[in-house]
Formats: structure tokens, sequence, C-alpha cells
């Protein structure tokens, strides 16, 4: 880490002109906590869950759960921590409980599997709920969206799991609950989400990965796959004015957000927040401090105009010449 990065570390996340944006961390290693508070971040825009799931030889009960999510939440608090619920199945297979997906990204996965296995779910839920007693930084998001009924269901669910515990003598606050942006179909309807939820979050790798219909694991075509394709950085400009318009916060959470080049884009497209794996952050957090954000909208406005990935490579890459 160079020094005038490790300078910024305490420094607001703010363009020269003013703008700010909130620069979260993706965790999910107990290691990435701690590297993350190092560093500093306004608090977790993605915890993912499924590794003490894919290591275990069984689902982890909920006490098991509910120590390791109180682990992040109060490290943390009192920044946000946004706890995501189950996503196996797709490259995230359990050994213990197999999918026999022929197309296992086009399969059982994320909230598909979970709302089909309401106990799995509610276990999930109830260590979430009972982790943030006594802290009120708890969020929770829902992977693989399709439908908007998949959100209502699954925030009923949220709700039973909180009237179970208050019967049990535990009560809980209502947590702020949002649905991750990441299957094509949850773009054309993100207005309809942001209706029902209080957060959007775009995992722009799936989101990348189903709206090119390219896999990224296989050597053949992964070329092919582009965060600077035009009709993806369509989409998620798409998703944040859907958003705004009714007021919702929207942040990005997939592996785009921690790109310093794209990171002024997504700023000007009105993003709430960037969450990012924590090795990304300063760099982008310099980006953001040195290019303002009228020179970002112009920027963006250039590159939505683009009709090829090559075009707006060329755009970013001169936008950070002019800076470097
Ligand atoms: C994404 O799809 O962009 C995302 C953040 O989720 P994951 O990488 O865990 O699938
Ligand atoms: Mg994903």
């Amino acid at each position: 880490l160079t020094a005038e990065l490790a300078g910024i570390a305490g420094e607001p996340a703010e363009t020269p002109d003013g703008a700010a944006i909130n620069l979260y961390v993706n965790t999910g290693l107990a290691a990435e906590i701690e590297r993350a508070l190092e560093i500093g971040c306004a608090g977790v825009g993605l915890h993912r869950t499924e590794f003490p799931f894919m290591v275990s030889d069984r689902f982890p009960g909920e006490e098991e759960q509910a120590r390791l999510y109180r682990e992040v939440l109060q490290a943390f608090a009192p920044l946000p921590v946004t706890l995501r619920t189950l996503d196996v199945g797709g490259d995230k297979p359990l050994p213990y409980f197999p999918t026999h997906d022929e197309n296992p990204f086009l399969g059982w996965r994320g909230l598909r599997m979970t709302l089909d296995h309401p106990e799995i779910f509610l276990t999930q839920l109830r260590a979430m709920l009972r982790a943030s007693v006594g802290l009120d930084n708890l969020r929770l998001m829902f992977p693989m969206v399709t439908r908007v009924e998949e959100a209502e269901q699954a925030a009923a669910l949220v709700q039973r799991a909180r009237e179970e515990l208050a019967e049990e003598g535990v009560e809980t606050r209502a947590p702020l609950v949002g649905a991750m942006v990441e299957v094509p179909a949850a773009v054309y309807q993100a207005e309809s989400l942001a209706r029902r939820l209080d957060f959007l979050s775009i995992g722009s790798n799936d989101l990348a990965q189903y709206l090119l219909a390219v896999d990224r694991n296989n050597s053949r075509v992964a070329s092919l796959y582009d965060e600077l394709h035009p009709a993806v950085l369509r989409a998620v400009a798409d998703v944040a004015e859907m958003a705004r318009r009714l007021g919702k916060p929207v942040s990005v959470c997939g592996s785009m957000a921690g790109e310093p080049a794209i990171a002024p884009l997504l700023l000007a497209m009105g993003m709430e927040g960037l969450s990012m794996s924590s090795g990304r952050l300063l760099r982008v957090k310099w980006v953001l401090r040195t290019i303002s954000l009228s020179e970002s909208r112009d920027l963006l406005a250039e590159c939505l105009a683009c009709e090829t990935p090559g075009a707006v490579r060329r755009l970013i890459n001169a936008a950070m010449d002019r800076h470097s």
C-alpha cells in the first residue's frame, strides 16, 4: 500500500465538488473483517453467509449461525452490516445437499432453494435476528430474486421469524430488508421491487453473466464476459434511476464496484454505496476524491452512448490517464 493511499484511510469518500458515497466492504471470512476495520469503511454492503455452510458437513444450527453473525454485526456496529441469506447452488454447491442441476446457474440456487425449504431459511433468519439483539445495524438481503412474489414471501418469513422469537421472549427490531438485482428480470422490475423493499443492491457479477449469457469460469467464452459491455452499463444505470425515482437507496456489490476506473460512473448514476473487497477500497476512494461529480456525469453520458465495450474502455482509460 502506498503512503498516499494509506493517508486517505480516515478521509471521506467525497468528490472534489462535494458528492459523497458510502464505501462498504464485502465480507465472508473472519480475516476479511479485521482487514476492513483497519482501513475504515461505511459498513458491510454484502456479507456472504455461505462459507460456513460450504466447509461444514451438515447445515449449521441456529446457535452456531447466530454466533457467527453476531461477530460481524458487533465488529462493525454501529455501522450497517448487510447479511445476505444463503446463496448456495450455482457455483457454490453444498456437499451434503446436492441439487442435481444440469444447468446449475439456471437452477435451484439462492432464494429459490431457501423458499422451497422454509425450515432452512427460518433457521437462518432467526439466527440473524437473534444476533442483532441490542445492536441496531442489521440489514437483510435476498439473493437471486426473479419475481416480486419471491421478495414478498421472503419478507413475510422475516416477519414470521420475528414473531416466533417474540413468542419466545426475544424482542427484535425490524431490520431493513433488500433484494439483490442480479437476474435480468429484476432489472426490469427494479421499481416494483423497490416499492416493496427498503433497498436494492446490484450483484453485477451474476447480472453480467446472465445478461451476456457467459459463464465466466468457461475459458472458451470468458473473454466475452465484460462489465463494460454497453448492455451491462445500461442495465445498472436503469436500476439506479428506477430506485432513485422511489427514493430508495441502491448500491452495487459485485466486483465492478471495486474497479477504480468504473467507480466514477457508478457514482454519477446515483448509487448510494459501493461494496467491494477491502483490498480495493482505498484505490476506489482515491479515484472518487480525484474526479469531480460533474466530470463523472459527462463521462457517464459519453459511455452510455457507446456501442462497444472497447469504446467504453477507451473513454474511461483516457479519463484515468488525465488524473494519474
Ligand atoms: C454478484 O453476483 O455480483 C454478487 C455480489 O454475488 P456473488 O458474487 O456472491 O454471486
Ligand atoms: Mg450473485
